[in-house]
């Protein structure tokens, strides 16, 4: 048989490649840069982060573009990451695939990351993600009552702990949508002060979302956008009487919205009438007073499709994908890299 038609037939033939361990080949796995620039825990960053008061950003991670936009912006700004995972991601691109991105991204900047498992529903899928090489994971129990919180968050601090960890847990109802999780603006209450202590004490949990008045999705609010910072001083101060120091907080739902991008979006085709996040610079005060991290993907979602949306009206000819997923690209590093800088304060807290 000649040998290029071997080729077409079985694949190429099998070589050593000197950054992977071939199955029985007996090559030594040869140390690569990824595997020398490690993951970095949100314990250790959120220590940093109240200590110089600003909040790590926590950013969705649903493809190449998204993660690469977001990298980028951190690596130019200097700042500490948290990349997060939810269940619709790993549905979406497939964990295994997230893994080797956000390895890429570890390989390709010097800035401390984070891997994180964004509401995590259950036992299972936090396992999954501690046993997929995740530096924290949250266990979202907020759904059931106060007690059954308690013990599904519990398991999961144990296992993760043993393995060096962290876990956030979540206390008390957002109002919207993300992905799995959907609560109805009726139902959705504010976390309680002494349910909250109690809870910290009772599971162990490093850090916990509260609800405070954000929400998940595009339309965060129907009148005035308020958050109740009044209670979260009273949950910070009461957390800190009950022994645990200055305890990271975390706020969920905490996209801007900001209206130049619902109007691109609005101008270009788009439908999202009335389309409201959390003003900046409530945001900004909250990294000022002792939220450790804050959640963002709508603004991602929303820099990227009115981008796309214009480029397809000016460009109706146009139909490489990499000549709109470039641009998509572009804005979302620009969105993040305004976060990191006029938002959350991160940038240039890399080497703290
Ligand atoms: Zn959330």
């Amino acid at each position: 048989m000649c040998l290029l038609y071997e080729i077409i037939i079985r694949g190429l033939p099998p070589h050593p490649n000197p950054l992977s361990e071939g199955e029985g080949t007996g090559i030594k796995r040869r140390r690569t840069q990824m595997s020398e620039r490690k993951l970095v825990g949100t314990n250790e960053m959120f220590k940093k982060a109240l200590a110089g008061g600003y909040a790590i950003g926590a950013y969705n991670v649903n493809n190449m573009e998204i993660l690469q936009g977001i990298a980028e912006a951190a690596e130019e700004t200097q700042s500490p990451i948290i990349l997060q995972v939810s269940a619709g991601a790993r549905k979406y691109a497939n964990q295994t695939y997230l893994i080797k991105l956000v390895e890429a991204a570890l390989a390709t900047t010097t800035v401390p990351i984070a891997l994180h498992l964004d509401h995590g529903a259950d036992f299972e899928i936090c396992k999954a993600c501690i046993d997929g090489g995740f530096s924290s994971v949250m266990i979202d129990g907020s759904r059931f009552p106060f007690d059954e919180n308690v013990k599904l968050t519990k398991q999961v601090v144990e296992y993760a702990h043993e393995r060096g960890v962290s876990v956030e847990a979540e206390l008390g109802k957002l109002a919207g949508v993300e992905d799995d999780v959907n609560v109805s603006e009726k139902d959705a209450k504010y976390t309680n002060v002494k349910e909250a202590v109690e809870f910290v004490k009772q599971t162990g949990c490093d850090s916990l979302a509260i609800a405070i008045g954000t929400s998940h999705g595009a339309y965060k609010f129907k009148g005035e956008a308020k958050l109740d910072f009044e209670r979260l001083k009273e949950i910070k101060d009461a957390l800190k009487e009950a022994g645990f120091g200055d305890y990271p907080i975390v706020l969920h739902g905490s996209s801007s919205v900001p209206a130049e991008f619902v109007a691109k979006c609005n101008q270009y085709g788009g439908q999202l009438p009335n389309a409201q996040g959390v003003p900046e610079e409530m945001l900004n005060y909250a990294s000022k007073h002792g939220v450790a991290k804050i959640n963002i993907d709508t603004d991602l979602r929303l820099a990227m499709t009115s981008t796309i949306r214009e480029f397809f009206v000016e460009h109706p000819e146009k139909f490489d994908p990499r000549e709109y997923m470039g641009p998509g690209r572009t804005a979302v590093k620009e969105m993040v890299k305004h976060k990191m800088v006029d938002v959350l304060g991160t940038a240039g807290h890399a080497k703290d």
